[in-house]
């Protein structure tokens, strides 16, 4: 039969709403997203028969499994948490730093019941959402003063805004990177009404390139941490101790984008980024992300000179940039576990970092061993390398330790069924193997990895 014939027996909408599962996908989806994926997959099947992809009208077997699996392509769809065994710590497709308990419970209360978010109880009166986190961040890195945006994106577009209107704002040219997502700085310092003022090369920057671009209309210097690329070799730029001198000579602020906020010294494990606190001591402001290195929400953290601040308060853009009480409240939770002094063994993203590789290696045998005894895969422990991600520490290989799954399944569909099982599973794959990496896999979650491999069938 031609295809035009064919697609008169294509079902109707009505005949599938009556298939034996309707009631089911109903009561899952609605009526509305139901009918929706209905005419999708109809859609395709008419497209299919069109293309000679399908010889006939396929029965209504196969619609019900069409239709099943654009229902659980929406379930996996929907935000949800996943397990993240790619062993990239940061993972801005996996949202980044994973929130301490104190944290969540934090996240939680605040939203159970009324808060203080302006509301300054001491005063009975009218307060400021930003007082409180503001005196945190001033306690813990020493700055004069502090504000908190949506992310470290806002941070640095709140800055440049309000500091460097129609002024000249010099960056290296070692600098003017993109971050992701298409921020770009170079775009980022003209889309807020700055001019750029690029000095030096690609490789190499001096402090007199600097001296020598400065005018009577420089608005600052702004700084790029480089945290998502590396330049090895004849390189060099001004560091911003380097550059403090001549911003003060000139009244200039020195202003320091940052990325990842590290607020504690990680040399000792061999992760060599500058901390916060050593930035503070020769930039008038540095920003940097509340959910890369710092371990909390996503936030975006300025801070240094109290004059600065002030200004920043007065851009009527913080209004559309500002916080919301779960984010300041998880954030705050999150800042009270360095004032307490264990960061390292509290933070998650601290603890993935430094967990050491004996530790990893004990979770991991743990895990074969449970896999081996629950479920029908058999499993394999070896050691490998990973990164930090979410443009942090780019030059830095973990050291760390791997269970492979074997099971007689190809690689890819191993990994599909994984990613669609009852809490998704996302894990690594090399060479054609399938990996569950134990830095990113937390003690707690090795259960949940049970439960899924059992619902594996082959
Ligand atoms: C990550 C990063 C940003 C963007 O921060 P978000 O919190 O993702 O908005 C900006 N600048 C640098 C140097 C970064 O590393």
């Amino acid at each position: 039969m031609e295809p035009k014939q064919q697609l008169k027996n294509l079902p109707a909408m009505n005949d599938l709403l009556h298939l034996d599962k309707a009631a089911v996908w109903e009561q899952a989806l609605g009526s509305t997203a139901l009918k929706r994926i209905i005419n999708h997959v109809l859609a395709a099947t008419r497209q299919k028969i069109i293309r000679g992809q399908l010889q006939q009208v396929p029965d209504l077997a196969y619609f019900t499994a069409q239709i099943d699996q654009q229902i659980a392509d929406n379930r996996v769809r929907a935000l949800q948490p996943v397990i993240n065994a790619t062993g990239v710590i940061l993972h801005t497709n996996l949202g980044r730093a994973k929130l301490a308990p104190e944290a969540q419970q934090a996240l939680l209360a605040v939203n159970q019941h009324a808060t203080n978010l302006e509301y300054d109880i001491p005063q009975e009166q009218r307060g400021d959402r930003y007082r409180a986190i503001s005196q945190v961040i001033s306690d813990l890195t020493g700055a004069e003063d502090a504000l908190v945006v949506n992310n470290n994106a806002a941070a640095v577009m709140l800055v440049l805004s309000t500091l460097f209107q129609n002024k000249e704002v010099i960056i290296s040219r070692g600098q003017m990177v993109e971050i992701g997502g298409s921020f770009r700085i170079p775009e980022i310092i003209t889309a807020t009404g700055g001019i750029l003022k690029e000095v030096g090369t690609t490789n190499k920057t001096h402090v007199k390139d600097y001296q020598q671009a400065i005018n009577e209309n420089t608005g600052g210097i702004l700084l790029v941490h480089t945290s998502n690329y590396k330049l090895i070799g004849f390189t060099e730029t001004p560091a911003a101790k380097n550059l403090a001198q001549l911003a003060k000579q000139h009244q200039l602020p020195l202003v320091n984008d940052l990325g990842s906020g590290l607020l504690v010294d990680l040399s000792a494990y061999g992760l060599a980024e500058p901390t916060v606190m050593q930035e503070l001591k020769a930039s008038d402001l540095v920003m940097f992300s509340g959910d890369k290195l710092l371990g909390g929400p996503q936030a975006g953290i300025i801070a240094g000179k109290r004059k600065l601040i002030q200004q920043l308060k007065h851009n009527q853009l913080l209004r559309a940039l500002r916080v919301d009480k779960a984010t300041l409240a998880a954030l705050t939770a999150t800042l009270k576990l360095y004032q307490q002094g264990n960061p390292l063994e509290k933070i998650p993203v601290l603890r993935a970092l430094t967990a050491s590789q004996a530790d990893l290696s004990q979770k991991a045998q743990q895990l074969k061993a449970q896999i081996e005894a629950k479920t029908t895969f058999t499993a394999t422990v070896q050691s490998g390398t990973t990164a930090v991600g979410g443009g942090s520490l780019p030059d830095v290989a973990l050291p760390t330790m791997l269970v492979g799954l074997q099971a007689p399944l190809s690689t890819a569909a191993l990994t599909r069924a994984l990613n669609y099982a009852p809490f998704p599973l996302i894990p690594r794959v090399n060479h054609d193997q399938v990996l569950l990496d134990m830095r990113t896999v937390a003690t707690a979650e090795l259960d949940s990895v049970i439960d899924n491999l059992q619902q594996i069938k082959f």
